[in-house]
C-alpha cells in the first residue's frame, strides 16, 4: 500500500508566534506529521535590535508550554530576570502624578513560568527579556535567514511562496506570522488595515534595555557580560521609561521644540517638555525629568562590546493596531496568519506577544485534523476562535492606551485616582 504523502507547511516570520508554532507542529508528531519549513526575512538572528522586557500572562504562559518540547521549557528560565526577593513583584502597579500608590493588584513572585501556570491568577504576569525569549526559542529550529516573503499565489493543490531573490516554495499550507507590516496580510486580506489611533510613544530605554509600560529595575549583575569594575556592593538597575500623549498635542508643542526624529537628543527635550507642561509640579516629575537626561543619545559605537544592535534609537512612534473584526469574517483557505500579522495591539497591556503564543497553540491543535481530502475545514475553526480572541484584546488594549495617555484635567483625575484606590481596597481585602 503506499503511504500518503507527508502534508508540507511553510511558516513566514521567525518571531516568537512564528517559532511556537513551529515546536508545536513537530511536538504533535505523533498525532499528525508535517514536512516543517520556517523562512525569515533577517539574515541573522542578530541584525535587528530584538526588544526591550514583555509581558507574559497566564494564557499567554500556558499556550508556550503547550507548544514548546521540554528540552526548551527547561531553558526558558534563561528568559525571566529574577525578581529580587521581597522587593520585586511580576505585576503591575499605578501610582498617581504626586508618586502615591494608588492600585496594587495581588501578585506572586515567580520565578519560572511552570510556577505561575500552576497559580491561574489573572494579576501576575512575567517579564521577560523579549531577545532572550526569542534566543530560547530559536534553539533547534533550522530557520532559513534572510529569505524574504514578497507573496504567494494559491492553487487548487496548494500555495506558492515567493521570495524576493526569485524563488519560490511549494506547500499545502502557508501560514504568515510575518509581523504587523504582513505581506501575506496585505494579499490575502487586503481590505484590514493597519489603524492609526491618535497616540505617539516615546520609549526611553537606559543601556538599551527596557519595560513596555511604567518602568522596572532590573540589577545589571544578573546581566551576562557584567563587570563589577568598582568592585562595589552597590546596586545597578536597568530603566526604561516609556511616555505617550495624543499625536494632535504634536502641533501644540512642536512650536516651543524643534523634534527631529534623526536626532534622538530633540526627542528627549520634547518629552521633558511635555513632562513639564502636563505633569504636576511634584517630586516625582522632577525625578523623572532627571532619569530623561540619562538616556543614551546615540548608537554605543564600540563594536567589540556590542557586536549586534542592542538600540533602537529613542524617537517618536505612532501607536497603531490591526482589528480583524474591523472587516467582514473571510472565507478560509489554504493561506493563514497568526500574531501580529493578523491582530497587531499596542504594548500597553502586553497582549500582543500572549495572542500570538494562544495563535500558535490553536491553530497546532486545529491541525491535528488536517486532511487531504478537506485541507480548510481545519484552518476555519482555528480563524474563526483566533478572530473572536484577540479582536477583544486589541480593543482592550487600545482603549487602555487611550485613557493613560489623555490628559484628563484635575477634577477628573481626583475621580479617577479615587476609583482606583476603592477598586485596590477591594482587591486586597
Ligand atoms: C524586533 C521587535 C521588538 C519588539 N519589542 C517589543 C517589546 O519590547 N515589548 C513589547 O511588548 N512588544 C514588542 N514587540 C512586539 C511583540 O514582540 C509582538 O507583539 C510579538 O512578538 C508578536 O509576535 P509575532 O511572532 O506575531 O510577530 P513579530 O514578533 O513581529 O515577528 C515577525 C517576524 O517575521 C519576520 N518577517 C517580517 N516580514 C517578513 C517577510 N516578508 N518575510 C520573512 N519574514 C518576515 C520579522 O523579521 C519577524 O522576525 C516587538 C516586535 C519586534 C518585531
Amino acid at each position: 500500500m503506499q503511504r500518503e504523502k507527508i502534508p508540507k507547511i511553510i511558516i513566514i516570520g521567525a518571531g516568537p508566534g512564528g517559532l511556537a508554532l513551529y515546536h508545536a507542529l513537530i511536538k504533535n508528531k505523533d498525532k499528525k506529521e508535517f514536512d516543517v519549513k520556517i523562512f525569515e526575512r533577517d539574515s541573522s538572528p542578530r541584525e535587528r535590535w530584538q526588544g526591550y522586557h514583555i509581558v507574559l500572562n497566564y494564557p499567554g504562559i500556558r499556550s508556550l508550554l503547550n507548544c514548546v518540547p521540554s528540552s526548551i521549557n527547561s531553558n526558558l528560565q534563561k528568559a525571566i530576570p529574577n525578581p529580587l526577593p521581597g522587593v520585586e513583584f511580576h505585576g503591575a502597579t499605578l501610582f498617581d502624578n504626586k508618586g502615591k500608590l494608588i492600585l496594587h493588584p495581588p501578585s506572586i513572585q515567580f520565578k519560572d513560568f511552570n510556577e505561575l501556570v500552576k497559580v491561574d491568577d489573572e494579576y501576575s504576569v512575567l517579564i521577560a527579556y523579549r531577545d532572550r525569549l526569542r534566543d530560547v526559542l530559536l534553539e533547534s529550529v533550522p530557520v532559513t535567514w534572510g529569505k524574504k516573503c514578497i507573496g504567494y499565489e494559491e492553487t487548487k493543490d496548494g500555495v506558492w511562496a515567493m521570495f524576493d531573490d526569485g524563488s519560490q516554495e511549494f506547500c499545502d499550507i502557508l501560514v504568515g506570522a510575518d509581523g504587523i507590516y504582513s505581506p501575506i496580510r496585505k494579499q490575502r486580506l487586503p481590505e484590514l488595515q493597519i489603524f492609526n489611533f491618535g497616540l505617539t510613544n516615546v520609549n526611553l530605554g537606559l543601556h538599551g534595555d527596557s519595560s513596555s509600560l511604567l518602568f522596572r529595575l532590573i540589577p545589571i549583575e544578573q546581566e551576562p557580560g557584567y563587570e563589577n569594575k568598582n568592585n562595589s556592593n552597590e546596586l545597578h538597575y536597568r530603566l526604561t521609561l516609556n511616555y505617550s500623549y495624543p499625536t494632535k498635542l504634536d502641533d501644540r508643542e512642536s512650536v516651543q521644540i524643534k523634534v527631529d526624529d534623526n536626532d534622538s537628543a530633540s526627542d528627549i527635550e520634547h518629552v521633558k517638555q511635555m513632562v513639564r507642561n502636563f505633569g504636576s509640579k511634584c517630586e516625582f516629575n522632577d525625578f523623572i525629568l532627571e532619569f530623561w537626561d540619562l538616556v543614551p543619545k546615540s548608537a554605543p559605537n564600540d563594536p567589540e562590546k556590542f557586536k549586534f544592535k542592542t538600540y533602537n534609537p529613542t524617537r517618536r512612534r505612532q501607536y497603531q493596531d490591526i482589528n480583524p473584526s474591523s472587516i467582514q469574517p473571510w472565507t478560509s483557505s489554504r493561506v493563514t496568519l497568526l500574531g501580529d500579522a493578523v491582530h497587531a495591539m499596542n504594548p500597553v497591556h502586553g497582549l500582543g506577544i500572549n495572542n500570538a503564543f494562544q495563535d500558535a497553540d490553536l491553530l497546532s491543535q486545529a491541525l491535528i485534523n488536517y486532511s487531504s481530502e478537506d485541507p480548510i475545514s481545519c484552518i476555519q475553526g482555528y480563524e474563526k476562535e483566533m478572530r473572536k480572541r484577540s479582536t477583544v484584546d486589541v480593543l482592550k488594549s487600545r482603549s487602555m492606551a487611550l485613557r493613560l495617555s489623555t490628559p484628563v484635567g484635575r477634577i477628573k483625575a481626583i475621580i479617577r485616582n479615587y476609583g482606583f484606590k476603592v477598586i485596590n481596597f477591594f482587591i486586597n481585602f
